[in-house]
């Protein structure tokens, strides 16, 4: 059990990098493999790493980039990211 989880995160780490790569030129596969990764997760039961947790769209799973695929936004001591694509917004407490 441990090594089918230890082989999905590697698994996750992989499909993410390959979003981002394939983002700029096709978007549908770049979304298709967010989804893989959001299966993998599900399947494996495990918990995806801090750095790919929110660098991605839950409702239309495409990879965050700032700037480019969402805006982001400080308000109210708040981090507001908005995904372009859906709409989806995103509020995180801001530290610093
Ligand atoms: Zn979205």
């Amino acid at each position: 059990m441990r090594r089918i989880k230890k082989l999905a995160l590697k698994r996750i780490n992989i499909l993410y990098k390959k979003a981002l790569k394939s983002y700029t030129q096709n978007l549908e596969l770049s979304r298709r493999y967010i989804f893989l990764l959001w299966r993998i997760k599900q399947k494996a039961q495990v918990c995806i790493p801090q750095n790919i947790r929110s660098r991605f769209c839950r409702r239309c799973f495409i990879p965050w980039v700032i700037g480019r695929t969402i805006s982001i936004r400080i308000r109210n001591g708040k981090i507001i990211l908005r995904c372009k694509q859906c709409g989806y917004i995103k509020r995180l407490p801001f530290r610093d």
